[in-house]
């Protein structure tokens, strides 16, 4: 019997052994190649050399010295390398130990931001419906997650929520993207308006959504017009990139697609890209001068936060990304793949969209295409799919929940950046069978 309260606590799961590259062991000695990097975690695949190798020498110099007392170079390095390699004024980094901690960093710093400012009565955040954030409380809180949300709705604070940015189901057929982008931001709007914007500390959403929906892009230009009503109202802009940013998506941070610039950034994840925890916040200068010039203090703080180690894994991460111009191989390897799938499954007619930016792909089911009707929730598709890709050796990360009312069955594909053509081929292959075999055990 496991010790562990796993996620499922009916059935522990396999006994991973080794991993390097693409693959992952099991103690049965079965292999599984990692098209889903995890979580959209390990952008560099498993055991690279040059991570481990940073990770052992920093243990040997200094493995932990708490932020109460010191600072370390790796940090400092990390620290400035992530604000140097940001966009505008977003210059001050807080480091943390994972995704979840970040975003609740980013709500606590953007709350203190307006204490400072003199505005105490800013209490509210403004979120999507379709979003995850993290399973803390605060980030559970501006999450959109009904199923994660709902046994804890009671220890929640209340969130008003607007609708996600997701042309595949929400735009009509006669709507340009320019019209759609107007109506979502009309929406908002009219929450701000009817909460009082002096009283929203600022509006939260991820630049491109995560596994709630199976990497949906924002339309062009929605990020560039959601600025701009912050601007208007004096609202603070929080873009979650915990999944889609360091390098994702083909760019270091995904909001640079966008043309405009957020106030806080959450990263965690690629981060580390799995060799350590660690998350960060990244912040823009005014945020951290208000603190600065105000109590002189960030009311917060972790015991592991700012870790050597965790800090040095993601140097040498960032490093190799730079160094072997990674970001490009995310752009280039990204279409292969999406190329690969539109082949393996357009005329599918269960997979109703292939979408996604960079690495970070997903499939939409339907059991309808016409009608973009969603499979009947109860037969839990994207379970039986996750299960069938692992029997077939491939690791993708499933996704299924109602949200709004509406079920959705999602893929989603993060494979690590240093993926070649052909495990990308082998990737798509194995999901083909996966998928056709999940489908006839679980009909429509
Ligand atoms: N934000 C997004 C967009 C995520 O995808 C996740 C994790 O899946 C989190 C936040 C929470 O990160 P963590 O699981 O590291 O706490």
């Amino acid at each position: 019997m496991s010790h562990i309260i796993h996620r499922n606590l009916r059935r522990a799961p396999r006994l991973a052994v080794r991993a390097a590259g693409l693959t992952v062991t099991d103690s049965e000695g079965r292999h599984y190649l990692d098209a889903s990097g995890g979580a959209a975690v390990s952008s560099l695949g498993h055991a690279h050399p040059e991570v481990l190798a940073a990770m052992h020498a920093q243990i040997e110099r200094n493995t932990y010295a708490h932020t109460a007392f010191f600072t370390c170079e790796a940090a400092e390095e990390l620290a400035s390398r992530l604000a140097g390699d940001a966009p505008g004024d977003l210059d001050h980094v807080y480091l943390v130990s994972g995704g979840s901690e970040a975003m609740e960093t980013a709500l606590k710093l953007a709350r203190q931001y307006w204490l400072e400012r003199g505005q105490p009565q800013r209490t509210t955040f403004i979120a999507r419906r379709q979003s995850y954030h993290g399973n803390t409380l605060g980030a559970l809180a501006v999450g959109g997650n009904e199923w994660r949300r709902a046994p804890f709705a009671p220890l929640l604070i209340d969130v008003p929520r607007v609708s996600p940015c997701y042309e595949y189901r929400d735009r009509a057929d006669d709507e340009t993207g320019d019209g759609y982008t107007a109506r979502l931001l009309h929406e908002l709007e009219q929450i701000i308006l009817a909460t009082g914007p002096e009283n929203v500390i600022g509006f939260v959403a991820e630049t491109v959504v995560g596994a709630t929906a199976g990497a949906v892009p924002p339309t062009p230009g929605y990020f560039r017009a959601v600025r701009k009503l912050c601007d208007q109202y004096g609202l603070l802009l929080i873009l979650d990139e915990v999944m889609c940013g360091m390098g994702r998506c083909g760019t270091l941070y995904a909001f640079e697609q966008e043309g405009m610039l957020p106030d806080l950034v959450v990263l965690g994840k690629g981060l580390g890209a799995g060799y350590q925890p660690i998350g960060a916040v990244l912040a823009r200068t005014p945020i951290v001068a208000a603190l600065r010039e105000g109590s002189g203090a960030f009311q917060h703080g972790h015991t592991y936060m700012g870790h050597p180690v965790a800090a040095a894994a993601a140097l040498a991460v960032q490093k190799v990304i730079q160094r072997d111009n990674l970001l490009g191989a995310v752009t280039t390897r990204g279409a292969a793949l999406r190329r690969m799938l539109r082949t393996a499954f357009s005329n599918h007619p269960q997979v109703g969209d292939i979408r996604g930016r960079g690495l970070l792909i997903g499939l939409e089911l339907v059991a309808d295409r016409a009608t973009k009707k969603p499979f009947d929730p109860a037969l839990a598709l994207h379970a039986a799919i996750k299960e069938a890709a692992m029997a077939r050796g491939l690791m993708v990360y499933p996704m299924g929940g109602t949200i709004d009312g509406r079920h959705g069955d999602h893929i989603l594909l993060a494979p690590p950046f240093i993926a070649s053509e052909a495990e990308l081929a082998e990737i798509t292959s194995r999901l083909a069978d996966a998928l056709q075999a999940a489908l006839t055990s679980s009909p429509s």
